[in-house]
């Protein structure tokens, strides 16, 4: 199966000079959301992933059908004012302003192996901020996985060098 075809490239999207990559069309197809839903599986059998965290929101989109599948929980790393317990937050600086992440406290058990799942691997930001607050938690960032990598923005140098994979390159 060609995973590309169900990834519509909207250009200008949300501003001027962004293309923005559509997921909606692969997860609106049944077999396309099940076929990556099973290459994740495979990938968090390979690093024994026992617990699967997600970022806001796409990352919850990919993360909790996979989790369901392997029988193991999952996570939300959520915008800040929405998680109702304590939490531990990190801040990161986008292209304009800051963004803010938080996990809440003691939901990921120290010496867990986490697989951390998003939706898009842009400049790397948002995965750099969700790994900390896993590190801060004591637990193990056993992988990282995505569905689309844009290359040129060469957000895997701010993975820390864990393994990852995406299904898809542009
Ligand atoms: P970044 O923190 O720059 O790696 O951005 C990753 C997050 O922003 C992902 O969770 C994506 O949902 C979203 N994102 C960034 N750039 C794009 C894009 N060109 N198309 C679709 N989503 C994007």
């Amino acid at each position: 199966m060609n995973l590309k075809d169900y990834i519509t490239n909207v250009p200008d999207f949300p501003k001027k000079g962004i293309q923005f990559k559509d997921i909606t069309p692969l997860i609106a197809n049944g077999k396309a959301f099940r076929y990556a839903t099973l290459q994740f599986k495979k990938f968090a059998k390979e690093i024994d992933a026992d617990i699967i965290v997600g970022p806001d929101a796409r990352g919850f989109i990919f993360g909790c059908p996979l989790a369901y599948e392997l029988e193991i929980g999952f996570i939300p790393v959520r915008k800040p004012g929405k998680l109702p317990r304590e939490t531990i937050e990190y801040s990161y600086d986008l292209e304009y302003g800051s963004n803010t992440l938080c996990l809440h406290k003691g939901d990921i058990k120290p010496g867990q192996r986490v697989l951390i799942i998003d939706d898009l691997l842009a400049t790397g930001g948002t995965m750099e901020a969700t790994i900390k607050l896993v590190e801060e938690s004591g637990a193990i960032v056993a992988g990282l996985a995505f569905l689309v990598e844009l290359e040129a923005l060469n957000g895997k140098e701010k993975l820390n060098g864990h393994k990852y994979i995406t299904l898809m390159s542009y």
